[in-house]
């Protein structure tokens, strides 16, 4: 049972549980993944809360950011601090804002070198699409 007369970090631990190493936050959620909860009134993201329990407060400018890649993620130990500059750039390279992650189609073909089709913007599988596999390069034919 959460009561309010619990201390924030009771109802912190009321609310996680473990999953594959992540330690989920089980309460509300924001829209964009992150766990909340309400500390005195004030709202805090759930993983903040976790890490100013165990470091203290986070310096200005920085953020609690996730190894994990799990925003609902409270694990201690998946949490670092870092800019939001570092943020963006390590979403980028994890392929959070873009499709470098998925290495499937639809309907599960492999997105290969040769499998791929670039149209703008977009890669299209040539499986689905019924298209040719590209030539070889022409000085490899014999
Ligand atoms: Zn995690
Ligand atoms: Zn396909």
């Amino acid at each position: 049972m959460i009561s309010r007369w619990m201390s924030p970090q009771d109802r912190f631990n009321q609310q996680t549980k473990m999953n594959k190493g992540c330690l989920e936050w089980q309460g509300h959620l924001l829209h964009n993944g992150y766990g909340q909860m309400r500390v005195n009134g004030k709202r805090i993201k759930a993983h903040r809360f976790a890490w100013e329990s165990v470091n203290g407060d986070i310096p200005d400018g920085l953020l609690v950011l996730h190894k994990c890649d799990n925003p609902r993620c409270v694990n201690i130990e998946h949490l670092y601090l870092g800019t939001q500059k570092e943020n963006a750039r390590d979403r980028d390279s994890r392929g959070r804002n873009g499709f470098s992650k998925k290495t499937r189609c639809k309907r599960g073909h492999e997105f290969t070198e040769e499998n791929t089709y670039k149209w703008k913007g977009k890669r299209i599988c040539r499986a689905c699409k019924k298209l040719p596999l590209p030539e070889p390069p022409k000085d490899k034919q014999i």
